[in-house]
């Protein structure tokens, strides 16, 4: 089978990773890829934000299915598009990528299905937001309406913050352009977590817990990025927890986005808040995370693309997933001043002693090679990824394939899993 991945980052890298591994995949295109998944892939030119591009592309390759990775090319309705044409695609249609694309919509569905989440009031303009914070104590959450890439949530101290931050969404300071709706959140606390399960539009089937590191600093200070690193274990969830997840929220979603006409397909990933009053859902993503999934698919024994074959044709199973019983982490390696500004071209060293290591597989995010030489090209750079029995080997693994990269002013995070570690058991 020809398999099309559409993306370029370190997800995208472990998804083509993945499905190369299927004794059924002859060939995998990834448009456009990086530097690292070129060398696994054929890299085909393409601008994935354009739905013109991406269905000349799938007319040129002719694949038997076709993978998207980002958000973005779901939420201009690419499986729509394509599904259409009769081309085979895995993810949701538009209509339910609203899940992701529109937090007022995802916290409007909840309360119609009872999944529990946090309080919260959509505002349509300032005069509402500053009316609807009478209701909240603080600290208080601003989230944009929209897809803001991470950008788009303001934990505020205060209302006056809260009152300036969602200001700043409204006319288009904060991402770029103006939102119609502002989302004011009770704040919650707890430890986050990320729940995934692979939907045919009726039947689910779980992927395996992880946890991400979204702040940029150690300790989970500075600011928001994409994704500094991710780890996986079983011992994220307590017994009898997946089962409830599924159950109370994850199978709900899925049954009540069919009964109101917009059939799930795809990944359903839950961002949780595991809070002193139960599971809570903090957000939905319609695909997979990243870098969550280089922490899992790390983890994953058995063949993907059969999984993803059994979401587009209506059989999923409990059967679709076998998991190694291993831990795995994923230590983002970024380049210097990233979330901020950045600088690229920078040569990088030491990729082949790291990849050699038993057990890591270096996925590569933001690179581009020239003459047989790798040098940085994004912000998130690398996602050096590593399993072992226990998780505290994958995190020293992980660290170990780390330490031999190098290139000017590469910065990551020392402490990927650590609170894991620390956690009692
Ligand atoms: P979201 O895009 O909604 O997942 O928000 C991004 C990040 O903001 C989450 O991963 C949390 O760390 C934080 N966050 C979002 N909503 C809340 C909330 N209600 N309470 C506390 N933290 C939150």
């Amino acid at each position: 089978m020809k398999v099309l991945v559409i993306g370029g980052g370190g997800r995208e890298h472990a998804l083509v990773w993945k499905l190369r591994q299927s004794p059924r995949v002859q060939e995998v295109f990834c448009l456009p890829g990086n530097g690292g998944i070129c060398e696994e892939a054929t890299c085909v030119p393409g601008d994935p934000k354009n739905l013109a591009s991406l269905l000349a592309a799938a007319h040129q390759i002719h694949p038997d299915i076709t993978v998207v990775g980002p958000e973005l090319p779901l939420s201009l309705g690419v499986v729509d598009e394509f599904s259409r044409r009769g081309l085979r695609i895995f993810g949701p249609t538009q209509k339910a990528a609203q899940l992701e694309t529109s937090k007022s919509f995802a916290k409007e569905f909840m309360q119609r299905h009872q999944i529990p989440t946090a309080h919260y009031a959509v505002c349509s303009s300032e005069d509402e937001l500053r009316k609807s914070l009478g209701l909240f104590s603080t600290p208080v959450v601003v989230k944009a309406d929209g897809l803001a890439a991470g950008k788009g949530v303001v934990v505020a101290a205060t209302k006056e913050e809260a009152a300036t931050a969602a200001q700043d969404m409204f006319n288009g300071r904060l991402l770029g352009t103006p939102v119609l709706h502002v989302v004011l959140e009770e704040f919650l606390q707890g430890e986050e977590l990320s729940f995934l399960v692979l939907s045919d539009g009726e039947r689910i089937t779980p992927l395996l817990p992880s946890q991400d590191h979204k702040r940029v600093g150690e300790g989970d200070t500075g600011a928001n990025t994409g994704g500094m690193g991710a780890y996986s274990t079983d011992a994220l969830l307590e017994e009898g927890m997946a089962e409830w997840l599924v159950n109370h929220i994850a199978r709900p979603v899925v049954e009540g986005m069919k009964s109101e006409g917009a059939e799930y397909r795809g990944i359903l990933y839950c961002g949780l808040m595991m809070t002193a009053r139960g599971p809570m859902v903090l957000e939905f993503n319609c695909r997979f995370g990243d870098p969550e999934t280089q922490a899992v698919l790390m983890r994953l024994d058995s063949d993907l693309l059969d999984a993803i074959e059994a979401s587009v044709d209506g059989r999923v199973s409990d059967g679709d997933f076998k998991w190694s019983s291993d831990a795995s982490c994923c230590v983002v390696v970024a380049s210097g001043g990233y979330p901020g500004s950045f600088l690229s071209g920078k040569q990088i060293s030491g990729l082949d002693r790291a990849g050699q290591m038993a057990k890591v597989k270096v996925f590569h995010a933001g690179t581009s090679k020239r003459d047989g030489v790798f040098y940085t090209s994004g912000g998130r750079v690398l996602g050096v990824t590593a399993r072992a029995p226990r998780l505290e080997e994958a995190i020293s693994r992980a660290y170990e394939a780390a330490r031999l990269i190098s290139f000017e002013d590469m910065y990551y995070r020392k402490d990927i899993g650590a609170r894991a570690l620390r956690a009692p058991k």
